[in-house]
């Protein structure tokens, strides 16, 4: 059976009176090992998705399967458990701690978790082995996401969810930064989800799950997933 599932997964918030219904009955299943892009207009739901897949937030109804566990039933002692050792999280704004180095940053993430990778050997699959005493300040945008990679990456997490990793970043960085977690979805034969509104960005998918007003427009399938020029 798969890695992941969605089974008719809906979400409501309640602002005041208003009922914003942002998840209107969401299908879907992922693999173990796929490297999966979904893609949409803003306000479409994608963050609400990634957000209830890791444990961040919690579907007003439908199941929620992630290797044979059903997440959606987690109370909140589990969901906590849940994203300290199963979820890695990368964001579009890095979210790095200033005040600490590029080493310190990635140790730091491990520090909780049951089985972290090696800390050095993670920085420099990154390609910041050069870069291990710098303060995030001084390094470019495209290096500071690849610490906040790393960190997520030597939680050593069963999943790896990305809120929009290139949203920040000029087109050829960002699709280095595609590239990079592709790369390390192939290695580690990890599951990785990439939110990006860039739909020049999808061919790299080997599934694209297109999200529209709630619900899931289509999925394509490449079949032949190619980094775009
Ligand atoms: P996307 O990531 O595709 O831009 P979101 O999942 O962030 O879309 O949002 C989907 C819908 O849910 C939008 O209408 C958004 O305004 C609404 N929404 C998201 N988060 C909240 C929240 N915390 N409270 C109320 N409405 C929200
Ligand atoms: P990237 O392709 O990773 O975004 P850039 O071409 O933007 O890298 O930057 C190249 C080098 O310039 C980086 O190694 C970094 O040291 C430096 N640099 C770029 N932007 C900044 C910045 N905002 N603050 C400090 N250093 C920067």
């Amino acid at each position: 059976s798969a890695f992941i599932e969605f089974e008719n997964v809906k979400k409501i918030y309640q602002m005041g009176e208003v009922q914003i219904e942002a998840l209107a009955g969401v299908n879907f299943k992922i693999d173990k090992g796929e490297f999966v892009v979904i893609a949409g207009a803003s306000g479409a739901g994608k963050s609400t998705i990634l957000n209830i897949l890791g444990g961040m937030d919690s579907c007003t109804s439908g199941n929620i399967y992630v290797d044979g566990s059903r997440i959606s039933e987690y109370n909140a002692k589990e969901l906590t458990t849940y994203r300290r050792y199963d979820i890695g999280f990368v964001f579009q704004f890095y979210n790095l701690v200033q005040n600490l180095t590029v080493v310190e940053n990635v140790e730091l993430a491990t520090q909780i978790c049951k089985n972290p990778l090696n800390i050095d050997e993670t920085i420099a699959a990154v390609g910041l082995q050069d870069r291990r005493g710098n303060f995030p300040a001084q390094l470019s945008g495209g290096e500071q996401q690849r610490v906040a990679i790393a960190r997520a990456l030597a939680k050593n997490p069963k999943l790896l969810l990305c809120d929009e990793p290139t949203g920040a970043l000029d087109y050829k960085t960002g699709k280095a930064i595609l590239k990079l977690l592709q790369d390390t979805c192939r290695e580690h034969h990890m599951t990785v989800i990439v939110i990006t509104h860039n739909l020049a960005l999808t061919p790299m998918g080997d599934k694209v799950i297109h999200v529209r007003n709630g619900v899931i427009e289509k999925v394509d399938i490449n079949d032949h997933p190619i980094p775009v020029e």
